[in-house]
């Protein structure tokens, strides 16, 4: 019984991470697994944007940020470049910028010691009086048992694959690191560009470093990526150099309500494994540590496939209105007509304008 578990969870991102830290508050009896195939190598891509929503579930948590997960500089607007139309918009925002791999240790630091850790690849999955999983770590394969299985792997979920309908649409996001950072480069921009993406792509200051990431369609993401970072570099009249680093993952870019699959059967998806992140601004963050949280409230309950449905509904139906509000931005022709009203523009005053 020494590899058998109450629970396995796949994945320690900001949903495995908080389910495995509130599951251990609610149930301390519980064998609790955690698997994460996270290196500093394989760290997840992410523009690391802590949105006014993950702030709030993180005060809900009564959760105080340390400030070495902060990055340099924290911003109050986001550029909005439209490279079809050749606008751009500055509005306000009020993201905390972060560095992701900090923030994701710093979730994993939070969870209970009792917790087992394992650090590897869950390659294969068997049901049997249960569950049988098959984990690859750097000292070979080890195989562990557990009675119910929780999918927190995010967008290439193996458990959503195995168990449950493929995540539909998805992106591939490339996105690239460079040294430095140019004055004529915003701290923060969001970048359309229809010509090589339905979807939208940003450009965020990171220490010592400036990102440039986007969702690009599978069949040709890198060549898209390269095209429109061209055409960037056009519009903002700098280069963006040579990058010191490029990273690509999957995306989900949810669009029916049945996209958002909760789980069932003793097998159950917390955070972008079961599709839940903003179809709009690919914001995450918020919904992971979320669905975390309400999966283990379930797990007090006797019917928890039930209870998780209920709980989540609300983000569910939040997260479609999300599929409209993506709808409306990516089109190339409303999103002209809202840029060019200036709704909810700041206005960026010059020497000599009128106050
Ligand atoms: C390029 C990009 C930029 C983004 N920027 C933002 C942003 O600025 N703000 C924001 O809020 N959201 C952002 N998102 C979305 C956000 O990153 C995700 O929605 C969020 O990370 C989902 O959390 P999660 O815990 O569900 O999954 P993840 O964070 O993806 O974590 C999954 C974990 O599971 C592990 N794993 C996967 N498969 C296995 C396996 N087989 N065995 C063992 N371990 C495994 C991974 O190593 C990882 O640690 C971005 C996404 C992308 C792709």
């Amino acid at each position: 019984m020494e590899n058998y578990y109450d629970v396995a969870i796949i994945g320690a991102g900001p949903a495995g991470a908080t389910f495995a830290r509130e599951l251990y508050v609610r149930r301390p009896s519980m064998r609790i697994l955690l698997i994460d195939g996270q290196t500093d190598q394989n760290a997840k891509p992410c523009g690391g944007l802590l949105s006014p929503d993950a702030q709030k579930v993180l005060a809900e948590f009564e959760l105080t940020l340390p400030n070495a997960v902060l990055a340099d500089p924290q911003i109050f607007s986001v550029h909005t470049i439209d490279l079809g139309a050749s606008i751009t918009r500055l509005y306000q925002r009020h993201y905390l910028n972060m560095d992701r791999l900090c923030f994701d240790r710093w979730l994993l630091s939070l969870v209970p010691d009792s917790v087992q850790i394992a650090s590897g690849r869950c390659t294969k999955i068997r049901r049997e009086n249960g569950f049988v999983l098959h984990v690859q770590t750097k000292d070979g394969e080890h195989t562990y048992r557990a009675h119910a299985l929780v999918g927190a792997d995010g967008a290439s979920s193996i458990v959503r694959r195995q168990f449950f309908r493929e995540q539909p649409y998805k992106y591939v996001s490339v996105q690239q690191w460079f040294r430095g950072s140019d004055p004529c480069i915003p701290a923060y921009a969001c970048i359309f560009d229809p010509k090589t993406s339905d979807s939208c792509s940003w450009l965020i200051r990171k220490d010592d470093c400036t990102i440039f990431g986007g969702a690009f369609a599978k069949s040709h993401s890198r060549a898209a990526f390269e095209a429109q970072k061209a055409r960037l570099e056009e519009h903002l009249g700098v280069r963006l150099g040579k990058p010191i680093k490029t990273e690509a993952c999957q995306v989900c870019s949810p669009r029916r309500m049945r996209d958002f699959v909760t789980g069932k059967d003793g097998v159950y998806l917390v955070g972008e494994a079961a599709g839940l992140i903003s179809a709009s601004s690919f914001e995450g963050i918020s919904s992971a540590m979320l669905s975390g949280r309400m999966l283990a409230e379930a797990f007090t309950k006797k019917d928890v496939a039930r209870a998780y449905r209920k709980a989540t509904r609300r983000l569910r139906c939040k997260l479609y209105g999300k599929t409209f509000k993506r709808s409306i931005l990516c089109s190339p022709a409303l999103r002209a007509l809202i840029m060019k009203s200036g709704v909810q523009s700041v206005k960026i005053y010059q020497r000599g304008d009128k106050i």
